[in-house]
Parts: structure tokens; C-alpha cells; sequence
């Protein structure tokens, strides 16, 4: 493997990122190196699922090349390590985009992560694996033929550029990809015949195609000084001098002979194939690395098969974390492999499993589907549907058995929990059995997280609901006003923190017969029917001051009425039954690309309850009975509704007016005369009058 020649070579800059990524795994010491030759194998076996599903529909598109094969050549003479495919190849488009000028998505997601102290090991999951070559290469030289282009040579020594050009003299591939490395001087160990074989097994055996290995036969020969001659062109290695003494007339010579042949090293049969009770764990381990390139075991796996009228065998797998990109729809999904009969037909099939389920990995052999399957005939295959339900089926299963360990389920769930409640809110179907996968923190939950399951076993008598809170965080609803009656009455509230929460609680509607009822909506009611004459009292007395706070806040809420929910808190801001929630609110207004004309229909009509029990209330009302235009009620009133957009998990509709407010309150506080301080608050000007009020007031609130 001597220089190559190129016609019409050009120099490309590497792109920055990649520049970047070349450096770092260079420079940087790894001592896991060995990584290269699986991303290298993957990459191979990928580019020859390529051409094997072209084919299916164009069988012309193998001729260039009927074999499907990847061969590893180790050439110590010029030590080198080539790895060839016959795989689709790439243009010499493919080749300046895919090797060197175009970032992949993974690029410094990968960088980032090694800086973090991430093993080099998982360079394969973020797309960049190609670049690995460079842990044990100084020079890299790919050749390619696609079957819409000529041959193509791409080399690089890495620092900053590689070169594209015409394969003017070089081996014709026919069809595929060589890539060959130039190992590093202290890299030679890639060369031996045990190390390769070994690392194939651990890290390839899975390939479905056939791997070979160029190894060197010696054979020993026994030859006479006649034929000597002729064979001393053809043969290598040392020429013995056998015993003489027996062998007295023709004189006989005892020559090892070296022969290179191909041996394959992947003869295992693919692994669904085989009986689960013939699979040991360490196998569907290593099975399920070269499935996914992840570096750790997987936390749970199943394997099975569908006998009747439809006959398929899978494996699915429950990876241990969530990947970096689980929810970037740019990203196609290709969890699943489908094979039809032993061959591989694609790995991004949308048909074969929910996108709430897109983090389960896995292979799928059907044989019943037919070998020339298009993508537009997958869509409405009846079959693909049954294996559709099927996994979904299965894939529940799988995540009930992981709930049987209660490590193993934390952490499923805090990878996969957003997963989970997507179901809810997608598969109606599987609606019931998927909300005994859900887990809440609680009023009552303390450190771990409850099921609806244990909630129910804990219910109260006489309550017959589930209740929960929606907000941002565990922090900002614990202590809400919404709980403050439902935690004196003993009822649990489960605290829905996740911005998907609000969606799938939505569709949940209830579990076991019990109504799910959101703490901060309106028709909570928790008073028990002897209360009623008492509060439709308390009702009437408040009414007119209920009707006056509604005219001052005019069109910022619906209605003010008296609280069924409160205890301490004087006030409080609820949403109506089938409109959003506060929180719901929070999370709209955060997606900038919402429809406007749904969030104004949607948008939370508001509700003020007042607190009857309340001694800033019941002061209030005293002074709208004594004198209704009382200048400090309006204010007082705008001061409540703000307090109470902030603890209801609103955001305040004009801060500066708000934070005016305070300042003056504080100020009266403080006892500091506005005239002394300039009249800084102009906007606001307080009477005499109106600040011995407000002092008063200021008194009750402490
Ligand atoms: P990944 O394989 O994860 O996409 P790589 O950095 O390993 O990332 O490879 C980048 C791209 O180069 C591949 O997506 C593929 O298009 C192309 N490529 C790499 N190796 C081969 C090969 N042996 N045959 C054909 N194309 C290849």
C-alpha cells in the first residue's frame, strides 16, 4: 500500500467543529483505543445495509458488486490495517460532506462530553465515529466507489485538511468502501492476527454480514533439490535443512510454506434466532452495545416470539439512560431494526412502534412480511400493525417488570418518565394500564415518589377524588394556598411538576373510578353538606364585597366568590374546570411558536376566592361597609390580586405598578413621610388620610 495517485486532487479545510474534535482525539491520552475497529465494522455494516435495501427494489444496483462482505486486512510489511466493505460507497459529494466539511449534530455534544470525562468509547452514539480511526492512525486513506460515480481517494493526516480526488491507478473495489489506516508507530498491536480476531468477537460479533480476516497460513513441505528451483519463486519464509543422514540419494528439504487465506470470524447465528433459554445475559449485553453503540448494559430486556397467524421473533431493550437528543424531532427515529426473514430491511421504520416509545432499542424478524417491502407499502401493511401492537404490548410488560425493582424503576423513570406520560396522553388504548407506571411526589410521599396505586390504598373516608396540583416545581406548589383545606383535611395531593403533567392529566381524567381533581381549579368541593347553612351565611354577608372587589379588578377576573379551599391565605386565583391552569399558562406562553388565537380562547379566565376567615378580608369589608369609595380599598384590593397572581403560580401582568406598591407600603413601613423623600413616587400619591390606613393595615398584615 504505497502512496496513492489522484487526478485532479483538492484540499478541503475540515470544518471547525470536526478540526476541533480531530485535536482533541489526538492530543488527548486515551488508553481505550481499541473502539476504532467496531466504529470502523459499524460503519461498514451500515453503508451494506444501504445497498441491500436499495436492492430489494433494483436488483441491478448489486451487480457492480453480488458479494456483501466486510474484509479486514492487516499488512505489516507497510503497516497498515485496511477495513473494506462492498457497501453502497459514497459520490465524491458524499465523500467531502460526510468526512470532513459537514458537522454532524453529535459533534460537540461528543466533545463536551469527553471534556466532561466521558470515555472515548461513546464516540459512536453521537454520529462522529469515523474520526476514532485517529486513535491509532497518523494517516487515513479512504477509497471509495459508489454506483453513481467513479472511484474516489479521500486522505488526510488530520491538522486541519484532507485531500479529494480521482482513484487514477488504485485497485478497482467495484462497489464500497476501503478505508486504510497508516498505524501509528506504537500502534502496531492492530496488526496482530489474535488481537483483531479478539476484537471482532467482543465488539462486532453481531454484524450480520460476514466478517473475514486475511490470516497467514504456514504450512510445512517437504521438497526435493529438483523442484527446489522452481518454488523457491512462490515461497516465503526459511528454508530448514532436514536430517541428511537417512536421506542419502535425492536430497530432500523441509520448507514452511505461508499462504494467506480469508477466515470468517462472525459465525454465530444472529442471536434472536436462538432459544432466550440458550442466551446468557452477558450475550444480550453485548448483543444490545452493537446494537445501540451505548456503552453500558441495558436495564432490562425482553426477548420473544409471536407464533399463529402471524409469526415474528424480537428483542427489545430498555437502555439505562435517556440518549442527548430523545425528544429533537430532527432526529429520525431508528430504534427499532426490522428484518424480514433474516435480512435487514431498515432501522427507521415509524410504523413499527409509538414515538412515545422511542427509546426502546430492539430488533424485530417478521416472516410474514414480503422481502421488497417499500417504505409506502409499510404504511398500511396489516401485519406491521399487529407487530406494532404487539411491541407496545410487550414493551409495557417489560416496564412492569422493571417496577418490581425499585433502583432499577427510579431510574427508568427519571430517564423515561416524559416517555411514559406521553402515552398517557396518546394511547387511549393503553391509557389505564400506563397510569399504574406513573410516580408523583405528595403532600404525603415524603422522599420517594407514589404510585396512583398506593394513593388509593391511603384515601380517606368520604373522599371519593384524586387531588393534584400542576406547577413548575416541587418547591413552588408544596406550600400553595390551593393545598391549604385539603392538607387540613387529611387529603393527599399529588404534585404534577412536569410541564408534560398538564397534558397527560388532562387525558387521565381518572384512575380506578376516581376523578382526578386539579387543587387550583374552580368546582373544588371540599366542605361537607353540614357546613352548607353556615357558609351560604358567610356567602351572603361577603356578597357585597365580593361585588365591589369584582368592580375595581373589573375585567382582570371572571367572578370573585367565597373560597372552599382556603384556610390562612387571604386570597386566590382559580382557572376554570376545562380551561389552563396557571401552570398551563407558564408553559404556553413559553413556546414562542404557539397559535395566538388558541391562547386567547384557552388563556386562564380567572377566579378570585376570597377568604371569609381572613383578617385582612374581614377588614376589608368593614371598611366597604363603612364607606364603600374608600380611597385605600381599590389600592389594597390591587394589591391582594397581585399577591395572589404571584402565589396562584401567575406572572404579573405589570411588575413596575406591583413593585410602586410595595415600596410604599414599606415605606409607610417604615414611617418615612413621602414629601421628605422627594415625591420620588409622583405616579402614586398617597393623602394623609389614606396613610394612616394603610398603617393600620400594615399591622394586620404582619
Ligand atoms: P455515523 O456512522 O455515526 O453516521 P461517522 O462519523 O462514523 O458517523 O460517519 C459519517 C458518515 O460517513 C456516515 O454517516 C456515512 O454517510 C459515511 N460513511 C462512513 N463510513 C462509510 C462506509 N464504510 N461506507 C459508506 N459511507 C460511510
Amino acid at each position: 500500500m504505497a502512496d496513492v495517485h489522484m487526478g485532479e486532487p483538492e484540499v478541503f479545510a475540515f470544518q471547525a467543529e470536526i478540526n476541533q474534535l480531530l485535536s482533541l482525539i489526538i492530543n488527548t491520552f486515551y488508553s481505550n483505543k481499541e473502539i476504532f475497529l467496531r466504529e470502523l465494522i459499524s460503519n461498514a455494516s451500515d453503508a451494506l445495509d444501504k445497498i441491500r435495501y436499495e436492492s430489494l427494489t433494483d436488483r441491478s444496483k448489486l451487480e457492480s458488486q453480488p458479494e456483501l462482505f466486510i474484509r479486514i486486512v492487516p499488512d505489516k510489511v507497510h503497516k497498515t490495517l485496511s477495513v473494506t466493505d462492498s457497501g453502497v460507497g459514497m459520490t465524491k459529494a458524499d465523500l467531502v460532506n460526510n468526512l470532513g466539511t459537514i458537522a454532524r449534530s453529535g459533534t460537540k455534544e461528543f466533545m463536551e462530553a469527553l471534556q466532561a470525562g466521558a470515555d472515548v468509547s461513546m464516540i459512536g452514539q453521537f454520529g462522529v465515529g469515523f474520526y476514532s480511526a485517529y486513535l491509532v492512525a497518523e494517516k487515513v486513506i479512504v477509497t471509495t466507489k459508489h454506483n453513481d460515480d467513479d472511484q474516489y481517494v479521500w486522505e488526510s493526516q488530520a491538522g486541519g485538511s484532507f485531500v479529494v480526488g480521482k482513484d487514477v491507478d488504485g485497485e478497482p473495489l467495484g462497489r464500497g468502501t476501503k478505508v486504510t489506516l497508516f498505524l501509528k508507530e506504537d500502534q502496531q498491536e492492530f496488526l496482530e492476527e489474535r488481537r483483531l480476531k479478539d476484537l471482532v468477537r467482543k465488539h462486532s460479533e453481531f454484524i450480520s454480514y460476514p466478517i473475514y480476516l486475511l490470516v497467514e497460513k504456514t504450512a510445512e513441505k517437504e521438497i526435493s533439490d529438483d523442484e527446489e528451483g522452481e518454488d523457491k519463486k512462490e515461497e516465503e519464509g526459511e528454508v530448514e535443512e532436514v536430517d541428511e543422514e537417512k536421506e542419502k540419494k535425492p536430497k530432500r528439504k523441509k520448507v514452511k510454506e505461508v499462504t494467506h487465506e480469508w477466515e470468517l470470524i462472525n459465525k454465530q447465528k444472529p442471536i434472536w434466532l436462538r432459544k432466550p433459554e440458550e442466551v446468557s445475559k452477558e450475550e444480550y449485553n453485548s448483543f444490545y452495545k452493537s446494537l445501540t453503540n451505548d456503552w453500558e448494559d441495558p436495564l432490562a430486556y425482553k426477548h420473544f416470539s409471536v407464533e399463529g397467524q402471524l409469526e415474528f421473533k424480537a428483542i427489545l431493550f430498555v437502555p439505562r439512560r435517556a440518549p442527548f437528543d430523545l425528544f429533537d424531532t430532527r432526529k429520525k427515529p431508528n430504534n427499532i431494526k426490522l428484518y424480514v426473514r433474516r435480512v435487514f430491511i431498515m432501522d427507521n421504520c415509524e410504523e413499527l412502534i409509538p414515538e412515545w416509545l422511542s427509546f426502546v432499542k430492539g430488533v424485530v424478524d417478521s416472516d410474514d412480511l414480503p422481502l421488497n417491502i417499500s417504505r409506502e407499502m409499510l404504511q398500511q401493511n396489516k401485519i406491521l400493525k399487529v407487530i406494532r401492537k404487539n411491541l407496545v404490548k410487550k414493551c409495557i410488560e417489560l416496564f412492569f417488570e422493571i417496577a418490581e425493582n425499585k433502583e432499577d424503576y427510579n431510574k427508568f423513570y427519571e430517564a423515561f418518565s416524559k416517555n411514559i406520560k406521553l402515552g398517557i396522553h396518546e394511547d387511549s388504548q393503553n391509557r389505564p394500564k400506563l397510569a399504574d407506571l406513573l410516580r408523583y411526589y405528595s403532600t404525603k410521599s415524603g422522599d420517594e415518589m407514589t404510585s396512583l396505586r398506593d394513593y388509593v390504598t391511603r384515601i380517606k373516608e368520604g373522599q371519593n377524588e384524586i387531588y393534584y396540583i400542576t406547577g413548575e416545581s416541587k418547591k413552588a406548589v408544596e406550600n400553595s394556598p390551593f393545598l391549604e383545606k385539603l392538607k387540613r383535611k387529611g387529603y393527599e395531593v399529588l404534585f404534577m411538576v412536569d410541564a408534560i403533567d398538564e397534558f397527560s392529566v388532562s387525558q387521565l381524567n381518572e384512575y380506578d373510578g376516581k376523578k382526578l381533581v386539579s387543587a387550583t381549579k374552580e368546582g373544588l368541593k371540599l366542605d361537607d353538606p353540614r357546613e352548607d347553612k353556615r357558609k351560604e351565611e358567610k356567602k351572603a354577608d361577603f356578597e357585597p364585597l365580593c361585588k365591589t372587589i369584582k368592580e375595581i379588578l373589573g375585567d382582570k377576573v371572571e367572578k370573585v366568590v367565597v373560597s372552599d379551599r382556603l384556610m390562612d391565605s387571604p386570597c386566590c386565583l382559580v382557572t376554570g374546570e376545562y380551561g389552563w391552569t396557571a401552570n398551563m399558562e407558564r408553559i404556553m406562553k413559553a413556546q414562542a411558536l404557539r397559535d395566538s388565537s388558541m391562547s386567547a380562547y384557552m388563556a386562564s379566565k380567572k377566579t378570585m376566592e376570597i377568604n371569609p376567615e381572613n383578617g385582612i378580608l374581614r377588614e376589608l369589608k368593614k371598611r366597604v361597609e363603612e364607606d364603600k369609595n374608600d380611597k385605600t380599598v381599590k389600592d389594597l384590593v390591587m394589591l391582594l390580586y397581585e399577591t395572589a397572581l404571584l402565589n396562584s403560580g401567575f406572572s404579573l401582568e405589570d411588575p413596575n405598578t406591583f413593585a410602586g406598591r410595595i415600596h410604599r407600603m414599606l415605606k409607610l413601613g417604615l414611617c418615612i413621610d413621602e414629601e421628605e423623600m422627594g415625591g420620588e413616587d409622583a405616579d402614586m400619591p398617597a393623602t394623609e388620610e389614606e396613610k394612616v390606613d394603610e398603617e393600620s393595615k400594615m399591622e394586620e398584615v404582619d
